[in-house]
């Protein structure tokens, strides 16, 4: 059974399929990891930290929330004392407090009543005696009346504050104030009273939270709710924070802490003491709020973090096509001109290593092509430049292909080689110039007395080889003979030079151009042996020179 495949595998398969190989993979790999993890770092940091400062500034909030509440509370029951006292002062209260006349008692009421026009949110007033027992009031007299401690109470001080309560005739939260009415002279003669409804107390706490993001409320001590901003009423009334609920809260005064409500709700709540009406403001949120934000704060965060590296992993894509588009034309050119292919044609284009490399190879493609334009001349060129005869090359492929045509025909075809006589001495003589144009005379000759099927090729400096097409070595002789003597009539210039002349036979005198040529040669070296300007023809194949193997060029001059 196969093994199966492992997760290694698997990676690296799909790892080969997105190109890491390449130079571009590569990049855009690094390009993107880099990115990634530089930005993830950062992120991270600042996803903590704008929880951090999230949570911190809903917290500042409700801090601030809480305190504002506490402080307008204040500064509202500070002007409602005022206010009252103020209206407790005139001579016409005082006159008349005490004396329990029905004229008093009528200018009383009449005083209230023009009091209450002026003071809207005063429900009822009242004028209480000496024995807590209300003398005369305008509007409803609820909640008047005053225990004789509390009476007492008064005597030395500014005023009184009652609970709280729902007003179920007005159908608004409430409170009753008191103050003290005394004679010029400091004489305690009875208590001004007011119920004061609490509505501008509310409109406070929807002003502070305009658009209701947070619940604000007003407790008693004990925890037991008077308005809250979310409205007021009896039942609001009726049910009072749970007791460990309240004094957390109070313990913690001017804290964010996180509670429980009824329903399961959990909520960030901030309070705030109001001392002089035993109260206390509290400012809370739901705490799914904040955890609402704080989602709209990752979402946030993993779609810039995504843009970015999107953005980065284009960015470097495109800085690694810019990068490796001149190197894979770089590589592809090479790999054309490995094939052989010199076509190739780079853009000059940029600076830069890559830019060098270009220019580089450039230089190199174009030396390579002048090499094979030139390698592709000599190659093209058949004939000798000086003489307009064949050359070797051209000679040895016409006696190859020669030789396998003569073989299958079974013909005989002959071959002459001839060297000028004493050439070198000529050229001392009379310069080489001189010897050069004797050898262009020569080589007419050869062309005059041969046919035109027949090779005539300047084999080497002075020598001349013939290809003497279906001759056997007796024809041969005969246009030998002609040759050699044309040469020795023809004034070359400077004078008169020779020949030597061998002739070899296919196939005795060899059966491959190389052979035919050394038997050829073997007999012109007979010839200038036997003096020169002579025609030798070379013997049967016990001749040839591979068995005699006479030392070529050791001839005697
Ligand atoms: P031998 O009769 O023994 O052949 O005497 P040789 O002087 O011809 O001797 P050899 O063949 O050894 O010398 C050949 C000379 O031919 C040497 C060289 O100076 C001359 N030669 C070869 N090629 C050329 C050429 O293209 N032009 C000229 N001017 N001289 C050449
Ligand atoms: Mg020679
Ligand atoms: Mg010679």
């Amino acid at each position: 059974m196969l093994p199966p495949v492992s997760i290694w595998e698997k990676t690296i398969r799909s790892l080969r399929t997105l190109r890491l190989d390449t130079m571009r993979g590569k990049f855009v790999a690094f390009a993107v990891l880099a990115t990634l993890f530089t930005t993830l770092a950062m992120t991270v940091m600042l996803y903590g930290r704008n929880r951090r400062s999230l949570s911190d500034r809903v917290g500042q909030e409700l801090r601030t929330l809480s305190s504002d509440m506490a402080r307008e509370v204040d500064v509202w029951l500070d002007q409602r004392v005022y206010d009252l006292r103020l209206r407790a002062s005139p001579y016409v209260v005082s006159d008349n407090t005490g004396r329990n006349g029905a004229q008093s008692l009528n200018r009383l009421r009449d005083y209230l009543n023009s009091v209450r026009q002026n003071l809207p949110a005063h429900e009822g007033l009242a004028i209480i005696g000496q024995d807590g027992q209300v003398l005369t009031s305008s509007g409803s007299r609820t909640g008047f009346r005053l225990t004789p401690d509390r009476l007492n109470n008064l005597r030395t001080r500014d005023a009184l504050v009652g609970e709280p309560f729902w007003d179920a005739t007005i159908g608004k939260a409430a409170l009753v104030l008191v103050v003290p009415i005394r004679r010029d002279d400091g004489l305690f003669l009875g208590a001004l009273g007011a119920k004061i409804n609490l509505d501008s107390l509310s409109d406070m706490m929807g002003q502070l939270s305009p658009d209701h993001s947070r619940d604000l409320y007003l407790i008693t001590e004990q925890g037991r709710v008077i308005i809250s901003s979310a409205g007021s009423s009896a039942d609001v009334m009726k049910t009072p924070l749970p007791e460990a609920t309240t004094r957390e809260l109070s313990d913690r005064e001017g804290h964010t802490i996180v509670q429980s409500r009824p329903k399961g709700r959990e909520v960030v709540a901030v309070l705030r003491r109001i001392p002089q009406l035993h109260w206390a403001a509290v400012a809370e949120t739901p705490r799914a709020e904040t955890v609402r934000e704080a989602g709209v704060l990752r979402f946030r965060t993993v779609l810039l973090l995504s843009t970015l590296i999107l953005g980065v992993g284009v960015l470097a894509y495109m800085v690694g096509l810019f990068v490796t588009r001149p190197l894979e034309r770089l590589t592809d050119a090479a790999a054309r001109v490995a094939a052989g292919d010199l076509s190739v044609e780079l853009p000059a284009g940029g600076g830069g290593e890559v830019g060098y490399l270009t220019r580089a190879f450039t230089t190199l493609v174009s030396r390579l092509r002048e090499k094979e334009a030139h390698g592709e001349l000599e190659k093209l060129s058949l004939t000798d430049s000086l003489t307009g005869l064949y050359n070797r090359r051209h000679l040895m492929g016409t006696l190859a292909s020669e030789v396998q045509r003569s073989r299958r025909l079974r013909r005989a075809f002959s071959v002459l080689l001839a060297d000028v006589d004493r050439f070198k001495q000529y050229n001392d003589t009379h310069g080489h110039l001189a010897g050069d144009s004797a050898l262009v005379k020569i080589a007419e000759v050869f062309r005059k007395t041969t046919r035109q099927v027949d090779c005539v090729a300047r084999y080497g400096g002075e020598e001349f080889v013939v290809m003497l097409l279906e001759a056997n070595a007796e024809t041969a002789t005969l246009v030998a003979e002609r040759i050699r003597t044309r040469v020795a009539e023809q004034d070359v210039g400077q004078g008169h030079l020779t020949l030597s002349i061998g002739v070899a036979e296919y196939p005795d005198g060899g059966d491959t151009p190389e052979e035919l040529i050394a038997t050829a040669d073997a007999a012109m070296y007979k010839a200038k042996n036997a003096g020169r300007n002579q025609v030798v023809v070379a013997g049967t194949i016990e001749q040839r020179p591979q068995e005699k193997k006479p030392a070529r060029r050791k001839r005697e001059a």
